[in-house]
């Protein structure tokens, strides 16, 4: 895990993800890290352990816990092809304020991620171009 604190933007880096927030002089009881917090939430964490170390107030109003996740990084990962679409800035930026860390192969190297690519090609093929693709093909 590469952790990086931006302190032009007030950001904190984890992975490639951006959060609004800074890294405190606190450590995780149980790893040791040094714990972040996330302004969006008001809470702090661990990234090490993906956990948060407050809970949330209780309030069913409050600003910052309603919206909270249970875990401080959803850990959703969005694997595509380098199709233009992928690569704009639109999809880049909502990816980025969506927390979704973006994944792509390598230009030049279709086998790379090789598995995940042939899974949403049969994918696309059974949903866009109603094919049947055997269950079998997937194990
Ligand atoms: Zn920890
Ligand atoms: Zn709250």
């Amino acid at each position: 895990m590469r952790i990086i604190e931006d302190d032009m933007n007030d950001e904190v880096i984890i992975d490639d993800i951006r959060i609004n927030g800074f890294i405190l002089d606190d450590r995780c009881s149980k790893c040791n890290n040094l714990l972040i917090i996330n302004e969006d939430y008001d809470a702090y964490f661990c990234a090490y352990c993906n956990e948060w170390v407050e809970d949330t107030c209780g309030d069913l109003d409050c600003m910052f816990c309603k919206d909270r996740p249970k875990k401080p990084s959803a850990g959703l990962i969005i694997h595509s092809d380098l199709g233009s679409q992928y690569t704009s800035k639109a999809f880049t930026d909502f990816c980025r304020s969506s927390k979704i860390k973006q994944s792509m192969i390598k230009a030049g190297c279709p086998y790379d991620n090789a598995p995940r690519s042939s899974f949403y090609g049969k994918l696309k093929n059974e949903h866009l171009n109603h094919y049947n693709a055997k269950i079998s093909n997937f194990k």
